[in-house]
């Protein structure tokens, strides 16, 4: 590891923010702060701290001698001086004298002592920062330093790579208890350029923000080159079936596996989005002869409990052409990981004085022998998290076997962790959002109502992707959208295509649980005179089309085995037929029975089809060329003409966007049409 210090970069951003009225110290805070944060083998995702001790006029005006730290939860790779709240250091001193401190009470004293009430709370392990004398101290969780530490002598290994340079702290759980611990250690031996916490990471001092870091920088090579050191050779591999089955083959049967049912409204299910890595260094930890112990001997730190769990869970290897075998297997093991789950939560909060509130007990990482490893999570970002922490705990567990042996903390220690109120607090809520941990798939996404279904879809807390023949205007769209909003080519006329784009979607999500089939062309002619090859050309997009889109979503949810929800763009032309629209209504009258066989044939698969009948909305299929056309034939202005219907008012793709959105949350609804025309008679059901 090379230390990334620039002296003109620092001076940079010293100039940069001395303009925002940023003293030195706190510019400089964040320089190395952004520098440790960038690099994945020291921080990720939250993890780590940083402090400098420093004076500023409080909000009177008064010079006061205070302890920036890093705010909870504040990402270290793109912090901002307001990332690193101020507060009074001489308070936070006092605490030294108390005998024990609650955690929540450290909050609210550390939050009252903030120069700025408004700023973020304080790190919690603020009171280690304020307890060492030094300028500037800096924390991370090093993989290198953690794959030392975890080892039944992991402290001798620590004492025989620092040679008295680190002080050592045994596992305590952060806090006031820790902080206290650490600085005893420290006054102990005062000459330590830093310290090790076992099983939890590193801290490093300075006098200067450059020799904080550059002591970080030191001490986690000082582990590596150990690492690098008299290394068995990890791992043996187990032996794997000859052909191991596609990921988008094992991804839905997995998905399936690791959802729960909701116990409280029948029929809706806890999913999660999927996202996969695989690598050679992957590979070889997942295939390992005794994956079934290194990788369940528990978390690597504690920062990642709450976000992955304690274990992963472990399948068998997909063999090519024995998915149902596979199947059967992944769900008793994700079902043994659950009762595990509800077991060690028993267990635990049997000790707990203050009872807590049980977490779902579902699986974060998935381990896949022959394939590679799963990061669950609500959304893609979340997904993503735990995949960056699984990659890292492959690294960090590889070392320390590589080694020696890999040793966790122990489980109360880990439940204490996970049950923390503060760490509990990093997460935040969870988003109430009705379709979170859903993919739906919209057809058409580059079009007006294709784009305003994936819109009001994503805003409802579901990953889209939008397929659309107009690949451009699909990438657009998703690009507004943001998020992981995936954009596919995929013309709905080519049974390839439609295959796959839907492969490429659960490989990207893990599956699928909504489809909108939406794609449609509306093509005229006179049906006495038509020509054959426009009414089939029709049939292949407005019918055919309709049907391979939910020939491949059926597919993928009968994998899951945990419902689903197809959704179907109809129109009005299936049963209130327009003159001359004869090529258009046909296939479209096909596809209102399409809906209705689908929710006869599946409905035991908990499986619903509903459509919606639309009408008059402003789109590619009605461009506003063909709107002035048409008003100006019937003697309209194009608004009366738009709005001519019962209630009078403009139909729009939005509207057709909640009608969908409404069919995809009842759960209780299957063959059914919503009209959406702002009312017409002539078109109404019966
Ligand atoms: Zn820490």
């Amino acid at each position: 590891m090379k230390s990334r210090w620039v002296d003109s970069d620092a001076q940079t951003l010293v100039d940069q923010l001395a303009k925002l009225g940023v003293g030195d110290d706190l510019a400089l805070r964040v320089y190395t702060t952004r520098l440790l944060g960038q690099d994945p083998q020291l921080v990720l995702h939250g993890g780590g701290n940083t402090s400098v001790k420093t004076h500023m006029p409080d909000l009177l005006g008064e010079h006061t001698e205070v302890l920036c730290v890093k705010g909870s939860g504040q990402d270290m790779a793109k912090i901002e001086p307001a990332g690193l709240p101020a507060v009074r250091l001489a308070a936070l001193k006092k605490l030294r004298a108390f005998d024990a401190l609650p955690d929540d009470e450290l909050v609210r004293i550390q939050r009252a002592n903030l120069l700025d009430p408004t700023a973020p709370t304080p790190s919690v392990e603020t009171l280690l920062h304020a307890f060492v004398p030094h300028k500037f101290v800096d924390h991370t969780h090093a993989n290198a330093v953690l794959s030392l530490s975890h080892q039944p002598n992991g402290p001798d290994i620590c004492g025989e790579v620092y040679d008295g340079r680190m002080g050592f702290v045994p596992y305590l759980m952060p806090g006031f208890g820790l902080a206290k611990k650490a600085a005893e250690i420290y006054e102990a031996k005062r000459d330590v350029d830093g310290l090790i916490l076992h099983k939890h990471g590193i801290f490093t001092f300075g006098a200067s923000a450059r020799e904080a870091y550059e002591r970080m920088i030191e001490m986690v090579t000082r582990a590596e080159e150990r690492l690098t050191r008299r290394r068995n050779a990890v791992f043996v591999a187990r032996a794997l079936p000859e052909r191991i089955a596609a990921y988008c083959e094992v991804a839905p049967i997995l998905r399936g596996a690791c959802s729960i049912k909701d116990p409280l409204v029948e029929g809706a299910w806890r999913r999660q989005i999927f996202d996969f890595r695989t690598s050679s260094a992957i590979l070889n930890f997942v295939n390992g002869a005794e994956v079934m112990r290194y990788s369940q001997a528990g978390a690597v730190t504690s920062d990642h409990i709450i976000r992955i769990k304690n274990w992963p869970l472990v399948v068998s290897p997909p063999e090519e052409g024995k998915l149902n075998d596979f199947r059967r297997e992944a769900q008793d093991a994700a079902s043994a990981y659950v009762d595990r789950y509800h077991a060690y939560f028993a267990r635990n909060n049997a000790r707990c004085e203050v009872k807590k509130q049980p977490l779902d007990p579902l699986p974060r990482v998935v381990l896949v022998p022959g394939l590679g490893l799963i990061g669950l999570g609500r959304s893609k970002t979340e997904a993503r998290i735990s995949a960056d922490l699984a990659e890292s705990v492959v690294r960090t567990i590889t070392d320390a076997e590589a080694i020696g042996r890999f040793e966790s903390i122990g489980e109360w220690e880990m439940f204490e962790c996970e049950y923390w109120s503060l760490q509990q607090a990093k997460l935040g809520k969870e988003p109430s959002s009705p379709l979170a941990g859903q993919v739906a798939v919209i057809t058409g996404g580059g079009g007006a109502i294709g784009a305003a279904t994936a819109r009001a879809f994503a805003r409802a807390g579901a990953e889209v992707a939008l397929l659309d023949i107009d690949e451009k205007a699909a990438v657009a769209q998703a690009k507004e959208i943001g998020g992981a909003a995936l954009a596919v080519k995929c013309d709905v006329t080519d049974p390839a295509s439609v295959r796959a784009a839907f492969v490429r979607v659960v490989e990207t999500f893990g599956g699928v649980d909504i489809a909108v089939s939406n794609a449609g062309t509306a093509l005229m002619g006179l049906i006495g005179e038509v020509d054959e090859a426009l009414l089939k050309q029709s049939f292949e997009i407005n019918f055919y089309g309709h049907q391979r889109v939910a020939q491949n979503a059926v597919k993928v949810m009968r994998a899951q085995g945990i419902g689903g929800c197809l959704l179907f763009n109809v129109s009005k032309q299936a049963i209130n037929p327009g003159p001359r629209f004869g090529p258009y209504g046909l296939p479209k009258a096909a596809t209102l029975f399409l809906v209705r066989q689908y929710a006869l044939d599946y409905g035991a698969a908990g499986i619903r089809a509903n459509a919606v009948n639309a009408d008059r909305v402003r789109s590619g299929l009605l461009t506003s060329d063909m709107i002035a056309q048409r008003a100006q034939a019937r003697g309209l202005s194009e608004k009366d003409y738009m709005a001519g219907n019962l209630l009078g008012r403009e139909v729009t793709a939005d509207d057709v966007a909640q009608a969908f959105l409404h069919q995809a949350l009842e759960l209780k609804t299957t063959g059914d049409v919503t009209t959406v025309d702002g009312g017409n008679i002539a078109a109404a059901l019966r």
